[in-house]
């Protein structure tokens, strides 16, 4: 039976299930159409190559799901991008892993076999060892960083440079070496080199950088799998491996322009190093405020404004937030939810959240149209957000946040920032908002000071 119609079919689910991911209201349903289309395609495969041991393939398949779903099942909302930085790198392996053994093969076909088709496997094994290798080591050290197990800011050194350049020059020799010269080691050589290269390449970035290097790493372990697909001549993984290896660049794209970042600066590094200089002159007084005084405030408002940031996620406060905001429409007020596109700890981050708490989506405002609202909001109620508020990307051309586009809640007549002290945001920057004449601090984990507030609407 030819399989290719098969292949259609999961492609064309594998398509529909990324664009039903664009919207929150549809992304679940987009997940399963597009994990319904890749069983598919395996199927497919498996019937197509039946396995010389297939109790051991399914073994291995059902302990690789299995592992896969307890991750996903257990991993808290505040761990997800970490969780996402580790199924890119598994990605990145998994290509490494068919390069590998097809490499391995060909090594044992002596040079006077050699042929265009021969040679095309070398190469495209080379680009897949390269990309995967580098998507695999580059992805632990971003799992590190995320998960604040490595230091989080870029780790930059004198000669970086030069370290870089010498490691490239290396990588593309070793290529040259394999495929024109067929010396073994240099093959070997080139396995390290591109696990050393993903890890040198993804230190040196960090700080607010950090979203955009975890969709670039996403992108790569498509390129990864495309590559592979080109190895194996499977049309399916060529197809899914595209898919990934766009959409993945598509939102790298659109996150450097949330953050104002030309993709250049950020793969070159450097974020947090800057922003460790300039901070401390800004440093003014913070001004508190009780729960009982903020209610007063917020009974009056007409306009309030939600503006979630990662302390949400941490505190596990979306359910907590929804009440408020059910208790201040009650209260007669206009209530709206202002989102950030990088805000959290991966795109989506916020949305994700306040979908599972059942905040209507029409709630949810972007970036544009809350700035747009801002200077006729009586209230805006900053739930652990830090970096994307801070005044400093539009006030002071000295920050490294310069130029990235922040919701201006300093524009509302009155902000309140619920947070649990005055840490700082990922970036590790001070926030000039919470100085402002028209900013108060309630202190607290957000959920205990979110119910609180719930509480004396009550009473
Ligand atoms: P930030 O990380 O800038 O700030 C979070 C704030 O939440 C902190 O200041 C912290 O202050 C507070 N907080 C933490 N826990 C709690 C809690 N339990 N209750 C109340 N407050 C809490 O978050 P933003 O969302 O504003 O900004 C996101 C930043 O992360 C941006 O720089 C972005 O570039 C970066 N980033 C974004 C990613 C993405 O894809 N969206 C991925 C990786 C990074 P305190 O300690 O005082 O409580």
């Amino acid at each position: 039976m030819n399989t290719d119609i098969f292949y259609v079919i999961s492609s064309i689910l594998l398509i529909h299930g990324i664009k039903l991911l664009g919207k929150t209201a549809t992304a679940r349903k987009g997940n399963f159409i597009s994990a319904f289309g890749m069983a598919l395609a395996v199927a497919a495969t498996l019937w197509q190559h039946p396995p010389q041991n297939i109790l051991l393939t399914l073994t291995v398949a059902l302990t690789g799901a299995y592992i896969g779903l307890l991750m996903a099942i257990k991993v808290q909302m505040t761990a997800m991008p970490e969780m996402v930085a580790l199924f890119n790198g598994f990605g990145g392996m998994a290509s490494v892993a068919v390069a590998i053994i097809e490499g391995i093969k060909l090594n044992y076909i002596p040079a006077i076999y050699y042929d265009t088709l021969i040679y095309f496997s070398l190469f495209t094994i080379c680009l897949t060892l390269v990309v995967g290798g580098i998507t695999f080591s580059g992805s632990l050290v971003a799992y590190g960083k995320l998960s604040r197990k490595l230091p989080t800011s870029s780790i930059n050194f004198r000669g970086q440079e030069w370290v870089d350049v010498i490691l490239f020059v290396l990588l593309l020799l070793s290529a040259y070496m394999w495929i024109f010269t067929h010396s073994v080691w240099s093959f070997y050589m080139l396995i390290a080199l591109s696990f050393v290269g993903g890890c040198v390449f993804v230190l040196h970035i960090g700080g607010g950088d950090m979203p955009v290097i975890i969709s670039l790493l996403n992108s790569l372990s498509g390129v990864a799998a495309c590559a592979a697909g080109l190895i194996l001549f499977n049309k399916v993984l060529i197809v899914a491996g595209c898919l990934v290896g766009t959409s993945g660049l598509i939102l790298t794209l659109i996150m450097c322009k949330a953050m104002n970042r030309p993709v250049k600066k950020v793969l070159l590094g450097g974020f947090a190093s800057i922003s460790k200089n300039k901070q401390k002159s800004t440093r003014g007084t913070y001004k508190p405020i009780s729960t009982e005084d903020a209610y007063y405030i917020l009974e009056a408002a007409q306009t309030v404004a939600i503006v979630p940031g990662y302390g949400l996620a941490v505190a596990q406060a979306q359910h907590a937030v929804k009440d408020l905001a059910q208790k201040l429409t009650d209260n007669g007020a206009d209530v709206f939810y202002a989102i950030h596109p990088v805000a959290g700890r991966m795109p989506g981050h916020m949305n994700i959240l306040l979908a599972e708490a059942d905040v209507d989506y029409d709630q949810m405002t972007e970036l544009e149209p809350s700035n747009a609202r801002f200077g006729n909001t009586d209230v805006a109620i900053v739930v652990g957000a830090n970096d994307v508020v801070n005044p400093a990307a539009v006030e002071n051309p000295d920050s490294p946040l310069y130029g990235m586009p922040i919701l201006e809640v300093f524009n509302a007549k009155t902000v309140f920032v619920l947070k649990r002290g005055q840490g700082t945001g990922f970036s590790g920057l001070e926030n000039e908002l919470f100085f402002k004449d028209n900013v108060r601090m309630i202190y607290g984990d957000a959920k205990a000071t979110l119910t609180q507030l719930s509480a004396e609407f009550k009473e």
